[in-house]
């Protein structure tokens, strides 16, 4: 029974263009409503109609530590008793950059912001500033936030420069950026070397999450790494997602490939919006009021956010933590493996920690094309049916399941049955 769920979304539709605040809520990828949740408790969601479900949406990631997690709540409580903005320097602050440094060997300094799209915005417009260049090279199926530079389809051709993805960004925009297929080494070799004295940088979800779970092709984010180096460009890892999920150093510690710079967000925040940029010292040193980029935030800092973000990235640096999630991780994937075997499917399973995608493809998925030959038709019959056993999967074939630290063994053995019933009942 989803009855206040519906009534909501009518009145929602109303008032909010498609009834929902950012467009993948709406569920139009699976052809479903949107519900409407009333609470989160560790690993489970419970909507406005009483209804229970285990959540692998997890805000989109944020939540690492389950939802309304004891030290977040109680850190949120005592920062909000002494004053919610002040737009002024707060000590927690300095903390979380410390915090944040100290995991990133690549930071020396960073800047808070309120989102992830602000933090590649400006990131963006800090390599520009630092190479005197314009040009950037993006890889189709990362998202780097609602960028206009950045919202690009591909133009004909590998090496031609992207078109808008969205009407409103003038052309002028996103001709500065080139959209080239994930791992692939050559085609990025062909656009240094017939821009390279252009291009300010490439920015990379070093493990891709937005066109589902991708991982890097051995030796890809090293070569993205000595390319950018010979060429003089920046390497930008967007770690909105990796950061702190992959473990307390992202994605870059797990490789080993040092960015110039680095955007964080979600995590950071522990469900309350921050974002953050930082870097080597010679690149930040010119943001403004150092330097001259320009780049600002009314309530960048926040305390009450900030101090969310803090109390999450203290939990994590328990020991035994990302030992954990990667335990219960794997249990995940394996038992998924064990269904598809026992009926008889060749769907795919892509995994790098704590994040997963369950492809409705036989093809090993290794960049947007190859997640583009995913049976849409098929997931959204399978997300309305694990929904409606209890199971909150993400509404679209594209995205990660996020695996909490609550997220317990019975959990895991109950989505597992699940997604068996669930598969099983259509073939
Ligand atoms: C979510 C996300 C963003 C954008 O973050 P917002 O906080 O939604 O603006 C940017 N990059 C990546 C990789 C993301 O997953």
């Amino acid at each position: 029974m989803k009855v206040r769920s519906k009534l909501f979304y009518e009145r929602a539709l109303r008032s909010i263009p498609g009834g929902v605040n950012s467009p993948v809520r709406a569920c139009k990828a699976v052809k479903g409503d949107p519900i409407f949740f009333e609470r989160g408790e560790g690993a489970y969601l419970i909507d406005v109609d009483g209804n229970r479900y285990i959540d692998y949406v997890c805000s989109w990631g944020p939540l690492i530590l389950g939802h309304s997690h004891p030290e977040v709540i109680a850190s949120v409580y005592f920062a909000s008793k002494r004053g919610t903005s002040f737009g002024a320097p707060t000590w927690q602050e300095v903390e979380l950059a410390e915090l944040i440094k100290n995991c990133f060997p690549s930071i020396d300094k960073i800047r808070l912001v309120n989102s992830g799209t602000e933090a590649t915005m400006s990131a963006i417009r800090l390599a520009r500033a630092y190479t005197k260049r314009d040009k950037i090279i993006k890889f189709e199926g990362c998202y780097h936030g609602h960028v206009d530079s950045l919202l690009v389809k591909a133009g004909s051709g590998l090496a031609t420069f992207g078109i808008p993805a969205s009407p409103g960004i003038p052309e002028e925009l996103t001709a500065h950026t080139l959209n080239l297929p994930f791992n692939d080494f050559e085609a990025v070799e062909k656009a240094f070397k017939e821009y390279g004295k252009e291009i300010a940088g490439v920015i990379v979800e070093p493990i891709a999450g937005n066109m589902g779970v991708v991982l890097p092709k051995e030796g890809f984010l090293e070569f993205l790494r000595d390319i950018t180096t010979r060429y003089e460009a920046l390497l930008i890892f967007d770690e909105v997602i990796t950061g702190f999920r992959i473990g307390l150093s992202g994605a870059q510690g797990k490789f080993g490939v040092t960015p110039d710079l680095t955007c964080l967000g979600k995590i950071i925040g522990g469900g309350l919006p921050v974002g953050a940029y930082g870097g080597k010292s010679e690149i930040m040193s010119l943001v403004a009021p150092e330097g001259p980029v320009y780049q600002a935030g009314t309530l960048s800092g926040n305390p009450i956010a900030i101090s969310a973000g803090l109390a999450t990235l203290k939990e994590l640096m328990k020991p035994g933590t990302y030992e954990k999630l990667e335990a219960i991780s794997q249990k995940l994937e394996e038992g998924i493996k064990e269904v598809l075997k026992k009926l008889g499917l060749f769907y795919r399973v892509n995994r790098a920690g704590s994040m997963l995608t369950l492809f409705f493809t036989e093809k090993e998925v290794i960049d947007f094309q190859t997640a583009l030959s995913s049976d849409t038709q098929k997931f959204a019959i399978f997300w309305q049916k694990m929904l409606d056993k209890g199971i909150y999967l993400p509404p679209s074939q594209f995205e990660a399941w996020f695996v909490s630290l609550a997220h317990g063994e019975k959990e895991i053995e109950e989505t597992v049955e699940k997604v068996y019933e669930s598969l099983k009942e259509m073939s």
